[in-house]
């Protein structure tokens, strides 16, 4: 039989997939990384990524054709010239390239997705100014590097996690700006998700892993975008709504759209664009006035049907950028019915009206229109939701057929996704 292994690395754990050629789950192993210690985070991943090939039965093990890695986008580390890390990785949300952001807005006319204190960007030009960056040959993504214990090829990147470092993912090449810096070289190649790098290193398929030789290590892509690709979605018009603790929009288009204030960006996907913008409304608004029982029992009781009359701009600080691009917008939680299900009702529906709003905003940058809405995120469950949801988005809305980020990532390994 043959096999293929798709392995995340999320924030919270490390999780693997392995289907079979149909796209059946075989079997899924997961590793917590949820207590680890700063120090020497590197390592723990690497006894996370071992640990999880190492729980896939031997006699699987030995038949998987081919493994990818998704990694959390612009998480980023700097290693040497054997891919050892020389410092502790960047993680995606560490914000201390806050102090390179005008060095940035000059390079690069300041209407990009890089001028941001988190991008990969930002992080590699803050560790250029470190006494440590005069060791450093290669610069990865969280991903590249898991891939590179496997395959041992070291400065080899995918266009997903390199949207964030600035290539440009339309001409498919670094910008001039970008090969211009001093430490360009740092720079790894960057090929489409999904594409077959190596087999695996001898180290690798010896006694204690025993995979097959000829078991190929492909590039990944980041987590967001393994999670669509788990979802069904595939044709232009086809969408993926996560209803986590934030509102994330994804629609499939034929068209690269980009509107960098209000947070819209496009991924490329093969032929086609993933555009997307993030709301901050979502289940932390919920969550703050609900538990997860409440919002089961008093969902049941709503008549999707009926729409509310409450008309609210759900969030727990002042402030959003998609579909409504404005720092100073103010949470709209008033009136406040005594009717805990009206209040929840209202709630729902408002963020039925912003998930719409949201959609319509891509469309009208240039998006294809809207055919049908996959639902991921903790949100996805309720259906009474997705009936108030629908009546808004005049489309058909479903849960997404899967959710796991590691089993977009296998389809990737089987190299039919992208
Ligand atoms: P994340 O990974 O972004 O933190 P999850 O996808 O795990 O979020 O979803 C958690 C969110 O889902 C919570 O904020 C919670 O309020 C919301 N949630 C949980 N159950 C329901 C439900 N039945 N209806 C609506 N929202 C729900």
């Amino acid at each position: 039989m043959n096999y293929y292994l798709g392995i995340d690395f999320g924030t919270s754990g490390a999780r693997g997939i392995v289907i079979e050629r149909d796209k059946t789950i075989l079997l899924t192993v997961q590793y917590s990384l949820e207590h680890l210690s700063k120090n020497n985070l590197a390592l723990s991943w690497q006894t996370a990524l071992y640990s999880l090939i190492e729980q896939i039965p031997l006699e699987i093990r030995k038949q998987l054709q081919a493994i990818a890695i998704n990694g959390t986008s612009a998480t980023v580390l700097l290693c040497d010239a054997y891919g050892n890390p020389l410092d502790e990785p960047i993680l995606y949300n560490d914000g201390r390239g806050v102090t390179v952001l005008e060095t940035i807005k000059k390079l690069t006319n300041d209407n990009q997705i890089v001028v941001s204190a988190t991008s990969s960007l930002a992080k590699l030009i803050w560790w250029s100014k470190q006494t440590v960056f005069t060791e450093a040959k290669y610069f990865l993504h969280q991903a590249d590097w898991l891939a590179f214990l496997l395959h041992g090829r070291l400065g080899i990147s995918d266009y997903h996690n390199a949207l964030k470092l600035g290539y440009d993912v339309e001409r498919l090449c670094y910008p001039d700006w970008l090969q211009n810096l001093p430490f360009s070289n740092l720079l790894p190649q960057i090929l489409a998700p999904g594409t077959i790098i190596d087999s695996v290193t001898p180290n690798i398929c010896d006694h204690r892993f025993s995979l097959s030789p000829n078991c190929l290590v492909c590039t990944g892509t980041t987590d967001s975008i393994a999670a669509f690709l788990a979802s069904g979605a595939s044709q232009p018009g086809e969408a993926v709504t996560s209803l986590g603790s934030t509102l994330v929009l994804k629609l499939l288009s034929t068209t690269k759209i980009d509107d960098a204030s209000s947070g819209i960006y496009s991924h490329r996907l093969g032929s086609l664009w993933l555009t997307g913008g993030a709301s901050n409304t979502g289940g932390a608004v919920l969550r703050h006035f609900f538990s997860d029982e409440e919002l089961i029992n008093l969902s049941q009781k709503i008549d999707s049907q009926q729409p509310s009359l409450l008309e609210y701009y759900p969030l727990l600080s002042q402030g959003d950028r998609f579909p409504i691009n404005d720092p100073n917008l103010e949470p709209k939680l008033q009136p406040r019915p005594s009717n805990r299900v009206e209040f929840l009702h209202g709630l729902l529906e408002s963020m039925a009206r912003i998930e719409a709003l949201g959609y319509q905003k891509l469309q009208q940058l240039g998006a294809d229109k809207l055919t049908q809405v996959y639902t991921a995120g903790g949100g996805a469950k309720n259906l009474t939701w997705s009936k108030i949801r629908q009546r808004y988005l005049q489309v058909p809305v479903t849960s997404a057929i899967n959710t796991e980020a590691a089993y977009g990532t296998a389809l990737l390994a089987l190299n039919l996704a992208v």
